[in-house]
C-alpha cells in the first residue's frame, strides 16, 4: 500500500532561466513531490495526464518506486503545460503561459486502495481539486500538508483559506504568504496561518530557506549555498515531497523530527535546482543527500 497520497499537477514545462532552457520538458507539482517523497517512503500520484504524455516519463516514475493508479490518462487529451522564466532573481517565476488542457476537466477519482493512507500531500493545483481529494479520504488521514501558488491566491482566495484551514502544516513561499494575508510582515502572515487553524506553517524563502511556525516554536533553516543553480523550478514541491515522505517513514512529529525533516527538504529541493526538469532528482542518491545533510549540520552549528 502507498504511505504519502500526493495530489498534483504532472506537465509538460518550458522553463528559460539565465542559465538555459528547457521545452516540453517533464515537470509538474506532483512529479516533483512524489519523486522527491520516494527517496524516503512509497508515493502514490492522483492526477491525469493527456495521451501524448509519453512513455519515457511514465517509465521514468515507475523506476523511482511512484505508484501510478491514480495516475489518469486522458484519451485525446493534452498535459498540462506551464511556460515560466526565470530573471537574474531566481527566487520568483514568472508565468508566460498556462494551458490547463486536461486539467481544466479532471475530477480525481482516488483508487480504493489510496483511501486509507495516513499521509496526504496536497501538491499545487487548483483548490477545489484539493479539497475533493481530502474530502474522498476513507478517514481523515494522520497528516495533511498543503502547497499553492499564486495563480490560485488570485483567482481562489477563499478556496485557499479553506484549504488552509483543512490541513495540518501549510507550505507557501513568501510572496504567496503576503499575498493571501495582504501583510508584508512573514511573522504576521505565519499566525493568520495558525489562527485559521493549521498547526504548522512553513515558509519557503527560495534561496534564503525557510521558517517554520508552529503555536510555541520557531525554526529558521537558511538555504543551501549553491553555486550552481540552474533552475529552482519544482524546488518548492521537491521540498514538500521529502517533508512528507521523511514524516512517513518517522512518523515522529516533534519539534525536534520536523527541524530535521526540513532540513532533508532544504537538501533535496537544492539538489533539484541544480539542474534543469528533473535531471538531478534522476540520479539523486540517498548518500548524496545525507552528505548535504551533514554539510547542513556544520553551516547551522555556532
Ligand atoms: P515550484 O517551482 O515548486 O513552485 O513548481 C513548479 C511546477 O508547478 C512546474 O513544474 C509547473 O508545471 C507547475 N505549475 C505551474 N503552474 C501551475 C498551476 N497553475 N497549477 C498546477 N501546477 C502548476
Amino acid at each position: 500500500m502507498v504511505k504519502v497520497v500526493i495530489v498534483g499537477s504532472v506537465a509538460f514545462d518550458d522553463v528559460k532561466t539565465p542559465f538555459g532552457q528547457v521545452k516540453m520538458a517533464l515537470g509538474g507539482s506532483a512529479t516533483f513531490a512524489s519523486v522527491a517523497c520516494s527517496l524516503f517512503a512509497e508515493a502514490g500520484i492522483v492526477g491525469v495526464v493527456g495521451s501524448d504524455f509519453p512513455q519515457e516519463h511514465i517509465d521514468f516514475l515507475k523506476e523511482k518506486n511512484v505508484d501510478l493508479k491514480g495516475l489518469e490518462v486522458k484519451e485525446n487529451g493534452k498535459t498540462f503545460h506551464w511556460k515560466g522564466e526565470y530573471g537574474v532573481d531566481l527566487n520568483s517565476a514568472k508565468t508566460i503561459q498556462t494551458d490547463l488542457n486536461v486539467l481544466e476537466t479532471f475530477s480525481p477519482k482516488i483508487p480504493e486502495e489510496y483511501k486509507d493512507a495516513d499521509f496526504l500531500f496536497l501538491g499545487n493545483i487548483d483548490p477545489e481539486l484539493q479539497l475533493k481529494v481530502l474530502s474522498q479520504m476513507n478517514k481523515r488521514p494522520g497528516l495533511v500538508i498543503a502547497d499553492t501558488m499564486n495563480l490560485w491566491i488570485e483567482i481562489k482566495k477563499d478556496k485557499v483559506l479553506e484549504v488552509v484551514k483543512k490541513v495540518d502544516l501549510c507550505l507557501m513561499n513568501d510572496g504567496e504568504a503576503r499575498m493571501l494575508f495582504n501583510t508584508s510582515n512573514l511573522v504576521k502572515a505565519a499566525k493568520e496561518i495558525l489562527a485559521l487553524d493549521s498547526k504548522i506553517a512553513i515558509i519557503k524563502k527560495g534561496e534564503h530557506g525557510c521558517i517554520m511556525f508552529s503555536k510555541d516554536n520557531y525554526f529558521s533553516c537558511p538555504g543551501y549555498p549553491l553555486e550552481n543553480v540552474k533552475d529552482p523550478t519544482g524546488a518548492g514541491d521537491s521540498f514538500g515531497g521529502t517533508l512528507i515522505g521523511y514524516l512517513a517513514k518517522t512518523n515522529d512529529f516533534s519539534e525536534e523530527n520536523m527541524r530535521k525533516a526540513i532540513v532533508y527538504a532544504s537538501c533535496v529541493a537544492s539538489f533539484n535546482a541544480e539542474g534543469f526538469s528533473v535531471e538531478k532528482l534522476k540520479e539523486l542518491t540517498m548518500q548524496d543527500v545525507e552528505k548535504r545533510y551533514k554539510e547542513f549540520e556544520e553551516i547551522v552549528k555556532f
